[in-house]
C-alpha cells in the first residue's frame, strides 16, 4: 500500500514564528488520512517539530557526511536530532544554485537512510528538455543516477517536478503528468522489488484549484508544494483534495 503524502517545501521562508501555520494545519487535519509534511528552513525545525503531531517535519537538504569541516552544512543526523523525519534531496533549486549532481544526490539519500530519515528525491526536466522531446530520457538518467540501489518504499519518496513548473504558475497538462508518472512507475517496478509501493509525488505550481485533478491521475500519490504550502489556508485545501482522492 502506497502512502499518500502532502509535502510542503517552505524553501528560504519562515522562522519559528510560523508556528501558527502548523497549529492551523493541526486544527484543520487532526486525524489526517494522508501524511502531511512541512519542510521549513533548518533553523526552524527544532522549534516547529515540538508538539507537531500529526504533522511531520523535514529538512530541505543534508550533507553526505555525518559531521566534520563543512562550514554551513547540516548532516542528516543533525536533522534527526532537531526533530525531522524526512529530508528533500536533489531539489532543482539545489541542483541549480549549488551545482548538485545525480551522484551527489544519491550520496545524500544514502546519508539520509543511514540517519533513519526518509528521502524525498527530486527529479524533473528543464523547459528546454521538455521542448526538445527529451523529458523521458532525462528522467531515466536522473532515476538511474540519483536513486541509490538501497532505495525502498520505506526509505524513499520520488518527487517529479518539471523545473519549468516550479514557482511559475505553469503546470504540465494532466496527460503530460500521467505520461511521466507512468514512466517513472515502470522504471521503479523494474529496478526495485517494492517499486510498486514507492510513493511518487508531483510538484510544480500545485494549488487548491488544480490539486484534485492532479491527484486523480494514476500513480500520483501526492504533491510536493512550494508557494501554496506557506500558509495553512492555502495548503489545507490541497491536503483535503489528497484525502478525498
Ligand atoms: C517546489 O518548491 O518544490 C515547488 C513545487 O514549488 P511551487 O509549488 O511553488 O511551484
Amino acid at each position: 500500500m502506497r502512502r499518500k503524502i502532502a509535502a510542503g517545501n517552505w524553501k528560504m521562508n519562515g522562522t519559528a514564528a510560523a508556528r501558527s501555520e502548523i497549529t492551523a494545519l493541526q486544527a484543520a487535519h487532526p486525524d489526517p488520512r494522508v501524511d502531511i509534511l512541512i519542510c521549513p528552513p533548518a533553523t526552524a525545525i527544532a522549534a516547529l517539530s515540538e508538539n507537531a503531531h500529526p504533522i511531520h517535519i523535514g529538512g530541505q537538504d543534508c550533507h553526505v557526511a555525518t559531521h566534520g569541516a563543512h562550514t554551513g552544512d547540516i548532516s542528516a543526523q543533525m536533522l534527526v536530532a532537531a526533530g525531522a523525519d524526512h529530508v528533500i534531496v536533489g531539489h532543482s533549486e539545489r541542483r541549480t544554485d549549488h551545482q548538485e549532481t545525480d551522484a551527489l544526490i544519491a550520496q545524500k539519500a544514502q546519508a539520509a537512510y543511514a540517519a533513519g530519515l526518509k528521502a524525498i528525491i527530486c527529479i524533473g526536466e528543464s523547459l528546454a528538455e521538455r521542448e526538445n522531446g527529451s523529458t523521458l530520457s532525462v528522467i531515466d538518467v536522473q532515476l538511474a543516477g540519483a536513486l541509490p540501489d538501497t532505495a525502498t518504499a520505506q526509505n524513499t519518496v520520488v518527487a517529479y517536478e518539471p523545473v519549468w513548473a516550479i514557482g511559475t504558475g505553469k503546470t504540465p497538462t494532466l496527460d503530460q503528468i500521467a505520461e511521466v508518472h507512468a514512466h517513472i512507475r515502470a522504471r521503479l517496478r523494474a529496478r526495485f522489488s517494492d517499486g510498486e509501493n514507492m510513493s511518487l509525488l508531483y510538484g510544480g505550481s500545485v494549488k487548491g484549484s488544480n490539486a484534485a485533478d492532479i491527484f486523480a491521475i494514476p500513480d500520483v500519490d501526492g504533491a510536493l508544494v512550494g508557494g501554496a504550502s506557506l500558509k495553512a489556508d492555502d495548503f489545507s485545501p490541497i491536503i483535503s483534495a489528497l484525502e478525498n482522492a
